[in-house]
């Protein structure tokens, strides 16, 4: 029997440990999900729904509990748990529970001449059985919004969560049995990438990864031997553009947000800054000022917590170093050379004299560091912004509303926030996912809840 050790990453501390799931028997979690679909699936929407309410009461019932999970699984602040990890689950499942009728509702077709006396409509059946790998830096949401949205559509579902966060992954497991889901409807399975691989090639009807690009490329070529539909959620570089009639105390708050909250464990991290070269060393101050103050630390009061996974502080390490190696200037932050390592804390870091041939700029980092760069013109910035393989989100900061929407049209990224720094996912009418290596498909928004579904076309004679 094998385990997962959870190991909190700010302390060091051993928790306790969880069984892994047996590759063996993932034949029959998707036979008992298949079965369980069958049943599932006939319920009203509305049925469906009574268990997203009983789900909803008991997470804000055991909300602190949850989030000293979190807190204890990624080293997180209390605060990030509870703002950027459960408030927007809770609020996810209260939109799914309010609007998923409405928008699973089948909906009349226009009939042509040709069909004229026949009715014609769309409904939307659910798909089956839906596989959801998901990640460990916000292991409550990114495992928990597509199963909401894939459960009230009708499917079962079975969960792979991050071997990272196991303790977070056994939490979401406590919780559908809390609600009293019936059984086999949602499974979660414990393990690493050898389970997920396991899932990926044991034919289920859709697949939800949240994760590298690396792995969804791997989860792709799997699923499309199998005609499987995927949805994959990837990495980001995101740029953050500020121009020189911009606020630029705002702008430097929310950069120093984009770029250090959960340590720049984000996917929409804000990782490549843009600066307007006449202001850019008043923000390079505005941002150095504002870096300071932040507190780092396991309490209420801190500001940043630890990283979660030590590969992660050696990839962060890795490329800072290069960057240094070719002439990057550490602006903020301690060297790498110096950094302690037994800590899991990364203080942040602030660097110029960045190029684009410097990994720091190329790669995701998921760290907190901001390379800032100085730019000429308009259409240098954006050239600049889109020079990268990836496509998440990107900010624009100025008052010129004009100059605000051109920038935004050519940016090439799944959504772009104007004077704001990353984009609320807690607006779920706004559908979220990347661009370019950053993703296929979104979520979120009636598309987020359709696409667990196929769309059924029926014509109708009155026969
Ligand atoms: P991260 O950097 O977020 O850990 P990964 O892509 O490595 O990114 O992991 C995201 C999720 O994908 C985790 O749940 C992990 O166990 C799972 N995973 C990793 N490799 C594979 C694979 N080959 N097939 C299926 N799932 C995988």
């Amino acid at each position: 029997m094998s385990l997962l050790q959870v190991i909190n990453p700010a302390t060091g501390e051993h928790i306790e440990n969880i069984t892994e799931t047996n590759v063996a028997d993932v034949p029959l979690m998707y036979e008992k999900s298949r079965n369980a679909f069958q049943s599932w699936s006939q319920l009203a929407v509305e049925e469906r729904l009574q268990y997203l309410k009983k789900l909803k009461e008991v997470m804000v019932q055991e909300m602190d509990a949850i989030a000293k999970t979190i807190v204890k699984d990624t080293g997180k602040v209390p605060t990030e748990a509870l703002v950027a990890d459960i408030m927007p689950s809770i609020d996810a499942v209260g939109h799914i529970i309010k609007h998923a009728k409405a928008m699973l509702k089948p909906h009349k077709a226009k009939t042509p001449l040709l069909l004229i006396g026949k009715k014609s409509y769309v409904e939307y059946m659910a798909r089956g059985v839906v596989l959801v790998i998901s990640p460990w830096n916000y292991p409550l949401q990114l495992a928990f919004v597509p199963m909401i949205s894939a459960l009230a559509s009708g499917n079962s579902v079975i969960l792979k969560p991050s071997e990272v966060t196991p303790l977070v992954g056994k939490c979401i497991e406590q919780l559908f049995q809390k609600a009293g889901f019936p059984e086999a409807v949602v499974q979660v399975a414990h393990g690493g990438k050898e389970l997920g691989a396991a899932f990926t090639a044991g034919n289920p009807d859709y697949i939800f990864f949240t994760g590298s690009v690396k792995t969804g490329k791997i989860i792709q070529e799997v699923a499309a031997k199998q005609l499987i539909p995927t949805t994959l959620e990837l990495g980001g570089k995101d740029p953050f553009i500020v121009f020189a009639d911009a606020n630029l105390k705002r702008a430097a708050k929310g950069a120093v947000w984009a770029a250090f909250t959960n340590s720049g464990q984000v996917c929409m991290s804000a990782e490549r800054m843009f600066v307007e070269r006449t202001v850019y060393d008043e923000f390079l101050q505005l941002v150095k000022k504002e870096t300071e103050i932040l507190v780092q630390g396991t309490d209420e009061n801190a500001d940043i917590g630890s990283m979660t996974f030590p590969g992660q502080v050696a990839i962060v390490k890795q490329q800072v170093q290069e960057a240094l190696e070719k002439g990057a200037q550490l602006e903020s932050g301690i060297h790498p050379e110096k950094w302690d390592k037994q800590s899991m804390f990364i203080k942040p870091i602030i660097l110029t004299n960045v190029h684009m041939d410097m990994e720091i700029v190329r790669e995701e980092t998921f760290g907190p560091v901001m390379p800032i760069i100085p730019f000429d013109t308009e259409e240098e910035a954006i050239i600049l912004a889109n020079q990268s393989e990836y496509g998440l989100n990107a900010s624009v900061w100025t008052q010129d509303s004009h100059r605000a929407r051109r920038v935004a049209r050519q940016l090439i990224s799944g959504a772009v926030t104007i004077n704001e720094a990353i984009v609320s996912v807690a607006n779920h009418y706004l559908p979220f996912g990347g661009a370019k290596h950053s993703g296929i498909g979104r979520y979120h928004g009636e598309q987020g809840l359709r696409m667990f579904c196929h769309e059924k076309a029926i014509v109708m004679d009155r026969g």
